[in-house]
């Protein structure tokens, strides 16, 4: 009894030291995902990780509003969509490191180094594997065809995924072509637009839409739980420009306290110990090329990416948005 105040006082030292370097992250990402990653950097390295989870636009509401005075280093989000508009609100502050530029390929990071990719997803075409054959698949473009007509589903234009995959579409088709594909789409389609990539998934599955597009780890998420459902995995566009890819990714806080710890946490993140920790809870593919995917993902094989910069889907978001107005893509 006379001991217990001294080990539990040792303990606590031992859990937080005094003067422990600290970073602190403001995620967009649920914590089940980021926990496990931040205690093994925290293993590893000493360095404490702090973090608040929230819905990206919350997040970076709190961080204008907080302005000089964030606790936060570091902003971990989706979509470069996402990333883009944080940047172009003055909530980033650029880095370079040679680490970052080894790990995380040219397209999946910010030209001007204010934030850089950590995990792949791809939007691709999934389909009824009873009403349709992949020889029938071919491009997002086809999905605008006739043959498809009353067939297609689609989530909502108000997500940032959409605006994405339509804003690098528009990089490679102009403004005018890419309209009269979405307009294909929207006379296309076999129900309203979805809120939510799962649940278009699981119309697909029950045979109410033929095909659709949707992000990978959503397709994971919805086999692991019903492995028998009806629907296939399809990677669009490998005869042409190569399948979306998105990111999930991170940047240093333009007004970071620890800019050196955010840094460290970033490297390690991309790091080939980290990656699969990093990507495989999600169903995601590694940015690191030297990382190979969880089992489960691998599965669905080898694909040709759209090599255009995930920074060009920020930059064209807005005319994306206005684009899918006018083509009635609600
Ligand atoms: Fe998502």
């Amino acid at each position: 009894m006379k001991f217990r105040p001294l080990l539990i006082a040792a303990a606590l030292t031992a859990a937080a030291p005094a003067f422990a370097e600290e970073v602190t992250v403001y995620s967009a990402r649920i914590e089940a995902l980021i926990k496990p990653l931040f205690d093994a950097f925290t293993k590893e390295t000493g360095v404490q990780v702090r973090f608040v989870t929230g819905q990206e636009g919350p997040l970076m509401e709190r961080l204008k509003a907080e302005g000089a005075n964030t606790p936060a280093d570091m902003l971990l989000t989706v979509d470069a969509g996402n990333l883009w508009q944080a940047e172009q609100q003055g909530l980033l502050k650029p880095v370079k490191s040679a680490v970052l530029d080894a790990n995380v390929p040219a397209h999946l990071r910010d030209p001007g180094g204010y934030w850089y990719g950590m995990s792949i997803r791809a939007r691709t075409i999934f389909y009824n594997t009873k009403k349709v054959k992949p020889s029938d698949l071919s491009s997002y473009e086809d999905l605008a065809s006739p043959k498809w007509k009353n067939r297609l589903c689609l989530r909502t234009a108000k997500k940032v995924y959409n605006q994405s995959l339509v804003g690098t579409m528009i990089v490679r088709l102009g403004e005018q072509k890419t309209e009269s594909i979405v307009r294909g789409w929207v006379n296309n389609l076999a129900a309203d637009p979805f809120s939510d990539d799962e649940s278009m998934l699981k119309a697909i599955g029950a045979g109410l839409c033929d095909v659709g597009i949707a992000n990978t780890y959503y397709y994971g998420r919805v086999m692991q739980r019903d492995p028998k459902l009806p629907i296939g995995i399809f990677w669009a566009n490998q005869q042409s420009s190569g399948t979306h890819v998105n990111i999930s990714g991170v940047g240093v806080t333009r007004y970071a306290k620890n800019e050196k710890g955010a840094l460290r946490l970033m490297e390690w993140l991309s790091s080939e110990k980290a990656q699969n920790l990093y990507a495989d809870q999600n169903m995601e593919f590694p940015v690191n090329p030297k990382v190979k995917p969880d089992a489960r993902v691998a599965a669905w094989g080898d694909f040709k990416h759209d090599y255009v910069n995930v920074a060009k889907a920020g930059e064209l978001q807005a005319t994306a948005v206005k684009l899918m107005d006018r083509a009635g893509y609600r």
